[in-house]
């Protein structure tokens, strides 16, 4: 699948832009939404900067134009707020590789072990999990948990195998999990574009799990480092900017691409891979946003003890996330260590 034709209407937009002010509604759109969505939403950004936008938008109604996981958190973070998904079948193959159950029945094999649950997960997930985490603070979190501890690290094993190197930590059980994008963003064509643009400089965004297999390679010596940047979504959109070069290579999923070629016409951006398209995060089309503001379809509700419990672990991921830092290369101090059963106090 190559990247998908970009198709703006500016009468369909100039329609939601008033849809959004009539019903107070944000709309909020990830980096891998297409250009045209991104381009009519309010805020765009990694999953970290929308659960920090739904934490603190005064708005009525959130329109979500991202995953379904990622709704639910801005639910959880939101409680009051209407959260709207354009189109339900916006799933995540991450995130479908492990359900509560489980998880509970993989806890019930490690009893009194940590869990440290990657952001993408679904909201019943998270409520069985100690942390969340994102790929910007994995390191940092589990380096806050003592260590005689044992700890289960989910659903994420790309990320999983790049923290336990990180931290030398024995005591880390990886579940299996993957991205299907991935496959399009691995150390091979990666190694090609390289020997391609030998004048560019390599970026990472290391958001969701498409590009933490790239993490990983860096980590195991598969990737030269040299020349790398491995940037929150913020850095990653100045960089271009600061530095001298006019070329840049980008691995992550190719929706970023357009946000840099907007933010930095004169400069020529290469996807890694411009077969790395999460095609969840594509069924979300401009007709579909005006149709969720027109009908408030379709509603994210998460039931409230579910929520009560997920909220803790996410709230100690926005808490401590987010630095701009790349994954375990610095960052800020993690939140002190708690289990489930203790009072987060966040
Ligand atoms: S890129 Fe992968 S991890 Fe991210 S939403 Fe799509 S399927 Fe899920």
């Amino acid at each position: 699948m190559s990247a998908l034709p970009y198709a703006p209407d500016s009468a369909l937009s100039a329609e939601i832009r008033a849809l959004a002010q009539s019903r107070d509604a944000v709309i909020l759109a990830h980096n891998y939404e297409r250009p045209e969505v991104q381009d009519v939403a309010d805020y765009v950004g990694d999953s970290l900067g929308l659960s920090r936008e739904a934490a603190q938008t005064d708005a009525d109604v959130i329109v979500f134009c991202g995953v379904h996981f990622m709704a639910e958190t801005a639910k959880i973070l939101s409680p009051g707020k209407t959260v709207l998904l354009p189109d339900l079948a916006a799933g995540c193959s991450l995130a479908s590789t492990i359900d509560a159950e489980q998880l509970r029945g993989w806890k019930a094999e490690h009893p009194g072990a940590v869990v440290v649950s990657y952001v993408n997960t679904t909201a019943e997930v998270k409520a069985e999990s100690d942390y969340c985490c994102t790929s910007g603070n994995a390191v940092e979190v589990i380096n806050a948990i003592p260590d005689d501890r044992e700890i289960l690290f989910l659903p994420d094993m790309f990320l999983g195998a790049h923290v336990r190197r990180m931290t030398g930590r024995e005591h880390i059980h990886v579940w299996m999990g993957e991205c299907h994008v991935h496959a399009g963003i691995d150390p091979e064509h990666i190694n090609v574009q390289r020997a391609a643009h030998p004048d560019a400089e390599f970026l990472i965004h290391p958001e969701c799990g498409c590009a933490t297999p790239v993490v990983e390679a860096m980590s195991a010596g598969a990737i030269d480092p040299a020349g790398v940047h491995i940037l929150s979504t913020e850095g990653m959109i100045k960089r271009p900017g600061e530095s001298p070069r006019d070329e840049f290579i980008v691995a992550t999923e190719i929706g970023i691409l357009h946000r840099l070629r907007k933010a930095h016409p004169g400069k020529t951006f290469y996807a890694a891979n411009d077969r790395a398209q999460c095609a969840y995060m594509k069924v979300t089309t401009l007709p579909k946003v005006r149709r969720a503001l027109k009908t408030l379809t379709h509603e994210i509700t998460v039931p409230s003890a579910v929520a009560a419990r997920a909220r803790r672990a996410i709230e100690r991921m926005v808490a401590i996330g987010g630095s701009g830092a790349g994954p375990g290369l610095s960052g800020p101090a993690p939140a002190p260590f708690r289990t489930s059963n203790e009072d987060p106090g966040e």
